[in-house]
């Protein structure tokens, strides 16, 4: 299978490289070549879709570096709460009345379904789920074609009695959902799985350490929170003396295969300890506006050269799933306080691609031949992107998710015309709707 978009109006390599009028030719999963007029470089007869890109920018897919998708039916919930608050009215209830420690099958599939619907209509290629633990979920994520890291979310300690586990029973289902993650992974390279800190306070120094230990040994990636909030920084001082992103060092869970959502109050001995690790944090501004986590130094930690990556974190504390939206609050939340060049929109641009790419352990994120066919076309023939202006600052400050026209992912058409071409988006609606209702009467009626 091959495609040929043909004459992009921009094509964005990255955020610091653009190009007008050239052709991308994508064969099989990845991207063949970048020029002008490529169909002469078509030798084979084999099947080929052309896409017209005169009207289009071309650039690579937003990656969602964390998020958990099982939120998505939980939306609208306690809104305008801090997140311990939070989790206590509306995250706790939900699993306790899951009656497990992890969601339910269905639910989880409706809620799975529902977010990606939502992210690959946005332009979202990729993406990093806490949370999602099950096979049903993944297979779902395959049959859209959207790509999907499994982040197992594992905790044993600051959280209710009744969703604690004993040690041994985390680390072997832990081990047994890698086992089958890699044999759907075998036949689909969409997916790949990571283990999942909750937060540093809310898993015992033995658990850390066996994180560290398994994913090194496995060759898998780590990730979870770190440093959300000015309550787990002090606990967390209090307990073991050291700060958040210092405790997770001292676990050595600290790597360059390491990605941590929010770093908002990290210290700069913190910056430091992550720059040396060469470990990723994933900035989440709508989130952290939202539960008043307060304000990561993102702009300090790419200064210090650091990946930053960008997230949207869960749908009941963003609330959209829409990395546009995201890219535009980072580079705007932080010239609040008087420096209009903090984060400017390359930087935000640069966070939800190559950074992102990154914290997800995939060959994507820039458009260049041999890299992973994960493309977005945008419309450009909209009222408010009818502009002559530089096309990256264009996007960040102006383009919305629903400017999609069409995604590739992997090489596979999965949106057209702003359409899922895999899945049928009014069952997805309906279904996510449905159970979302039904598990917000149990909950509130228990
Ligand atoms: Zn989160």
């Amino acid at each position: 299978m091959s495609i040929l978009i043909r004459q992009a109006r921009y094509l964005i390599r990255s955020a610091d490289r653009v190009e007008r009028d050239v052709d991308v030719l994508i064969h099989g999963r990845r991207i063949a070549a970048i020029g002008p007029n490529l169909e002469a470089e078509l030798t084979t007869a084999g099947k080929m879709t052309v896409l017209d890109g005169r009207a289009r920018a071309v650039m690579p897919g937003l990656i969602n570096a964390h998020t958990h998708l099982y939120q998505c039916v939980l939306r609208g919930l306690h809104s305008d709460l801090p997140l311990e608050p939070w989790l206590q009215a509306v995250v706790f209830p939900y699993r306790r009345q899951a009656r497990l420690a992890y969601p339910d099958e269905a639910m989880m599939v409706a809620a799975s379904r529902a977010g990606c619907a939502e992210m690959l209509k946005n332009g979202t290629t990729a993406f990093i789920d806490m949370d999602s633990t099950i096979g049903a979920a993944w297979r779902a994520w395959q049959e859209m074609g959207i790509r999907g890291a499994a982040a197992f979310n594992v905790a044993n300690a600051q959280i209710p009695p009744e969703l604690v586990a004993p040690l041994a029973d985390i680390q072997r289902r832990v081990l047994e959902q890698l086992a089958e993650c890699r044999a759907l992974a075998a036949e689909t390279p969409t997916l790949s799985f990571m283990i999942a800190a909750a937060s540093p306070q809310m898993c015992s120094r033995p658990l850390l350490e066996w994180i560290a230990a398994t994913a090194e040994a496995e060759g898998i990636m780590i990730h979870g929170h770190c440093a959300e909030t000015a309550v787990e920084f002090r606990e967390t001082v209090d307990e073991t003396g050291f700060t958040p992103v210092g405790w997770l060092a001292e676990a050595g869970m600290l790597t360059p295969h390491t990605s941590l959502a929010h770093c908002v109050h990290v210290t700069p001995a913190d910056r430091a300890l992550l720059a040396e690790h060469e470990t990723i944090p994933v900035h989440c501004p709508k989130s952290n506006m939202k539960l008043a986590s307060g304000v990561s130094p993102a702009p300090a930690m790419l200064g210090a050269g650091i990946a930053v990556a960008l997230a949207n974190d869960g749908p009941a504390s963003n609330d959209l799933q829409d990395m546009f939206e995201e890219m535009r609050f980072a580079a705007l939340l932080h010239k609040v306080e008087g420096q209009a060049d903090a984060l400017t929109a390359q930087d935000a641009f640069r966070m939800a691609t190559e950074h992102s790419a990154r914290a997800a352990g995939i060959d994507a994120g820039v458009l260049d031949p041999g890299r992973l066919a994960d493309v977005v076309l945008l419309n450009l023939e909209q009222p408010h992107l009818a502009a002559p202006g530089e096309i990256v600052p264009l996007l960040v400050y102006c383009a919305q998710g629903r400017d999609v026209d069409t995604v590739i992912v992997d090489g596979r058409i999965v949106v057209a015309g702003g359409r899922l071409t895999l899945a049928d988006e009014a069952e997805i609606v309906e279904r996510a709707r449905r159970l979302g209702a039904e598990r917000y009467r149990a909950m509130t009626a228990g």
